[in-house]
């Protein structure tokens, strides 16, 4: 097994045992690629979504939220363009019958030529020790440059054959590319076709009066078509954005690797409206804004990269993603796309009624062009949860697993354990979960000896460990234990929550951005 899959296999492992995500309708064998969030993964998950909210609209004067339906008149969708242009390049292999996106075929075919070039990279930093220039290396070996060449050569072919619609094309790339099932090592491989995402529902209990729905694929139409309700109650003027939360769905062809690739997710996303040829500024600025929120989480810069899109979806002049490290390597973690006039002129031609905003330094009327921020909150779950999962090797040989989640994120804040079960320690540990719950979400535990209770805590990420003693008793001090560190330190019962909250507070963690 690589170091990769035997890393994620943890992950999924320890999301579970911990209670933080379970399979759904598990006693049923469970369905695939959808999952329920257990007590502390709703936690954990309500901490990100609120670091989120509170970045775009508390921190935005000219940012509002709103909470739209899942189901939305159908004709959204037909003039969303989803009815017509948002499917998956879908391939089946004759000999597995198994069902693979054609794109993804290709881009892990070329995801296996960058791990080469990392290979290069790492035994010549080996090879040159402290001397090594990487940025050369990378410019100049024959090998690296080569790996490169063809990499680039592959993607842009099928982003072009992608655009063109070329299905035909995608099909002799993966062969041309000897391209085998991951399953069967087989290359008999049907034509592409094109498989639409959206999920068909009905509204209405008779069989002729019924309505034909979707079950929305992304947040953003919820947010275009009341962009005049809110532009107007809310008296905003350009450049002002509408930030939401909420389900989305999509029949994704391959959905696997756990929570990254749901059937049922939830989207953050933010749609910034803008006076038409301001976007590639305001495109600018929000992927760097963007880029800032991810790294005040203090993950590490290297976790992170940009990737510009070569094949732009049917609404976008400009997209990029912010794409992260997962145990199964860079993936797409966020989505930042310059959306035009699209989606607002498509409205207004599918309604007949006019999405425009009168720009009084213009002193014109115009559809305001779209720059949008789109994150999977799944997804970004994975990316903290992954990141956080760490197993150390003590002094002494022992071995302890901890979540290293960013304070500010992590489902309880602080432990309040008395030493032993009687002396009047648990009463004393509990009338300081009395004082402390009203702040942050505190946990007592009392069961098991105390080291056991650490490495408990540890494993489920909670920052501070606050030990109740004898001493306690006589002094009002206890033992406040910090997660990384391991480090105790006595304190004054009556410190502890300037000290805990001035370290968990969401507030703490927007100010660095
Ligand atoms: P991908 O290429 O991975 O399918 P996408 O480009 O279709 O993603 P967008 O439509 O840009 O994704 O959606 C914005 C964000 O929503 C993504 O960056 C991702 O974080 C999240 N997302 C999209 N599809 C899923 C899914 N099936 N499961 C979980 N999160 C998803």
């Amino acid at each position: 097994m690589t170091q990769q899959t035997d890393q994620f296999k943890k992950v999924i492992s320890h999301a579970k045992e911990y209670g933080f995500v379970f399979p759904s309708s598990e006693i049923y064998d469970g369905l695939s690629a959808v999952y329920d969030y257990a007590q502390n993964g709703v936690a954990l998950k309500n901490n990100i979504r609120e670091y989120w909210w509170k970045a775009m609209v508390q921190l935005h004067e000219n940012i509002v939220g709103i909470d739209a339906a899942i189901f939305m008149h159908p004709t959204t969708w037909k003039a969303s363009g989803h009815v017509d242009a948002f499917n998956d390049p879908l391939i089946d292999n004759k000999t597995s019958k198994k069902r693979y996106r054609a794109d993804v075929l290709v881009e892990e075919y070329v995801a296996k030529i960058e791990a080469k070039i990392e290979k290069e990279v790492q035994k010549a930093a080996k090879r040159f020790g402290a001397a090594f220039d990487e940025a050369q290396f990378r410019a100049t070996n024959p090998r690296v440059l080569a790996h490169q060449e063809n990499a680039e050569a592959i993607l842009k072919r099928l982003g072009q054959s992608l655009e063109k619609e070329d299905l035909a094309d995608v099909k002799a790339l993966i062969e041309e590319l000897e391209i085998s099932c991951p399953e069967s090592g087989s290359r008999e491989w049907t034509d592409v076709k094109q498989f639409n995402l959206m999920f068909g529902t009905k509204l209405g209990a008779s069989a002729d009066t019924a309505m034909d729905l979707y079950l929305r694929p992304e947040t953003a139409q919820g947010i275009f078509v009341n962009f005049l309700n809110v532009q107007k109650t809310a008296r905003m003027k350009l450049p002002f954005g509408i930030a939401q939360t909420g389900k989305a769905f999509r029949n994704e062809i391959v959905a696997r690797q756990f929570i990254f690739r749901m059937r049922e997710f939830e989207q953050m996303e933010m749609q910034f409206f803008i006076p038409p040829g301001t976007q590639k500024e305001w495109y600018a600025q929000w992927k760097e804004n963007r880029m800032k929120w991810h790294l005040a989480l203090g993950m590490g810069e290297e976790k992170y990269r940009f990737h510009d899109h070569e094949k732009l979806a049917h609404y976008a002049d400009a997209a990029s993603d912010i794409e992260f490290r997962f145990p199964f390597g860079f993936k797409e973690l966020e989505g930042i796309h310059s959306r035009t006039d699209f989606d607002l002129s498509s409205h207004e031609k599918f309604t007949g009624k006019k999405l425009q905003y009168f720009d009084p330094e213009r002193n014109e009327n115009y559809v305001p062009y779209v720059v949008e921020t789109s994150i999977g909150l799944d997804r970004m779950f994975l990316a903290v949860f992954s990141n956080s999962l760490t197993e150390e090797v003590l002094e002494g040989g022992a071995t302890r697993t901890v979540l290293k989640f960013p304070y500010a994120l992590a489902p309880n804040k602080a432990a309040v354990l008395p030493l032993v079960k009687k002396d009047g320690l648990p009463e004393l540990a509990r009338t300081i979960v009395e004082d402390l719950k009203w702040d942050f979400q505190t946990v007592y535990d009392e069961k098991d000896a105390v080291g056991r209770r650490y490495r408990r805590q540890d494993a489920l990420g909670t920052p501070f460990c606050i030990t109740v003693d004898h001493q306690s008793l006589k002094d009002q001090t206890v033992t406040l234990r910090e997660r990384d560190s391991m480090e105790q330190k006595r304190i004054a019962i009556q410190e502890l929550k300037a000290i805990i909250q001035a370290q968990v507070s969401i507030t703490s963690l927007l100010k660095q951005i």
